[in-house]
């Protein structure tokens, strides 16, 4: 059998192609080496502008996670005291990554993808490889079996097998480590509250209210310089602030991390294949918006490829279309990260006085806030 589309990888940039193709009534096959649930390093942070496509490709009950999810109206940096508020508006919606993938890999089933977990991929051919392929079909190649389509997506984030050689060459001097972990405290404000320190910083929001007396369920996720800090305990105590908050915290898992954490150019298509999702870029984490670009740029994939899939345009055609409306509605989010970032990465007699300035200026605040999403 020839699938109209494969797609490797089933986080939310894989699974919202998947969806949004098998809607269009493509034939697709969803690979995925892990299994689901599974907890994954993110803050959670769900941004407003894609909470209406996130809604749209969940099926059934798997809306409900949307509906119980806290809402995140507000964001306060903890930079350099006092710290600098900032409304969030629309309101942002915290998502434990187990239930939101596990949500999106069950919706992608229901709707009529093939899909497999604990299948890795291992190697892929392109269309004009040589005989056994067929000249206009991709063969991607697991354990145990291989399989032929049409077009290809690249949806398994930021590290793979598919990483560039541009991007593995820099792994060695690449220094981030994400870590996070859920805890219960107390009393938990609706805010996504930001420590920086030197060499790093965290992240802290609500995941869900309090259940029979437990305290919120929080969310702690870092990202540091290996030589900072390498497990989160040494991260708690890397700012003031956060030290005293985290110190009535009582752990709900153990620690999990990742890394290389690479920032490179956006590259939404490579030999062909489309590229979805961190797999395309991978974007500064605290701007919180890898997730939503990650289903948006799904989405805007299977959108390109959909005249392709009935035979009505040339794979060329779609991935050129592709490339050019990733780099118009999707890149500026990119540009305006690094930015922040090298900001952030300022020496604090630069960064401090313009942290000064954004707390009585809450207009200015917000406009930046706003040039993240
Ligand atoms: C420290 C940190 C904090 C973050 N915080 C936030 C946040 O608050 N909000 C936000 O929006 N984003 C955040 N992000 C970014 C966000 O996690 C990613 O942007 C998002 O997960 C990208 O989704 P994806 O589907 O592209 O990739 P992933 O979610 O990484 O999914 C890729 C999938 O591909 C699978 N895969 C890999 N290789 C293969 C293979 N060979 N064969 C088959 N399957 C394969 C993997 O198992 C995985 O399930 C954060 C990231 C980090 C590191």
């Amino acid at each position: 059998m020839i699938y109209d589309l494969i797609v490797i990888g089933a986080g939310p940039a894989g699974c919202a192609t998947a969806i949004s193709a098998a809607r269009d009534g493509a034939r697709v096959l969803l690979l995925e080496a892990g299994r689901f649930p599974r907890q994954k390093v993110c803050g959670e942070f769900v941004s407003a502008e894609s909470l209406g496509l996130l809604e749209s490709l969940l099926v059934g009950n798997e809306r409900a996670l949307l509906f119980n999810a806290p809402r995140i109206g507000k964001t306060r940096v903890f930079a350099d005291c006092p710290e600098v508020a900032a409304e969030i508006t629309p309101s942002a919606a915290s998502i434990a990554r187990f239930d939101l993938d596990r949500a999106l890999w069950r919706s992608a089933i229901q709707s009529g993808v093939k899909a497999q977990e604990n299948c890795a991929v291992q190697s892929l051919e392109g269309p004009n490889a040589t005989p056994p392929n067929r000249p206009d079909t991709f063969r991607v190649v697991t354990r145990n079996e291989s399989f032929e389509g049409k077009a290809l997506v690249n949806a398994t984030g930021r590290w793979s097998f598919l990483t560039s050689a541009a991007t593995r060459a820099r792994a060695p001097k690449d220094r981030w480590v994400g870590i996070k972990a859920h805890f219960y405290e107390g009393d938990t404000p609706s805010s996504v509250d930001l420590y920086f320190f030197s060499g790093g910083y965290c992240g802290v929001q609500p995941v869900s209210a309090p259940k029979n007396g437990s305290g919120w369920l929080i969310n702690a996720c870092a990202m540091v310089q290996a030589n900072v800090a390498t497990d989160l305990a040494e991260v708690l105590e890397s700012h003031p602030a956060l030290r005293e908050r985290s110190a009535n915290w009582i752990p709900v898992m153990q620690p999990v991390s990742t890394s290389p954490l690479i920032f490179h150019e956006p590259e939404p298509v490579r030999d062909g294949m489309l590229q979805v999702g961190d797999a395309a870029t991978f974007v500064d984490p605290f701007i919180g918006d890898g997730i939503s670009l990650a289903l948006r740029s799904g989405n805007l994939a299977a959108h390109c490829l959909e005249p392709v899939l009935s035979n009505r345009s040339s794979l060329q055609r779609a991935a050129a279309e592709y490339e050019r409306e990733y780099r118009r509605r999707l890149a500026p989010v990119f540009r305006a990260s690094s930015h922040f970032r090298n900001f952030f990465n300022l020496p604090g007699v630069v960064r401090r006085p313009v942290m000064s300035l954004l707390r009585y200026t809450p207009a200015i605040t917000r406009q930046l806030v706003r040039m993240t999403r």
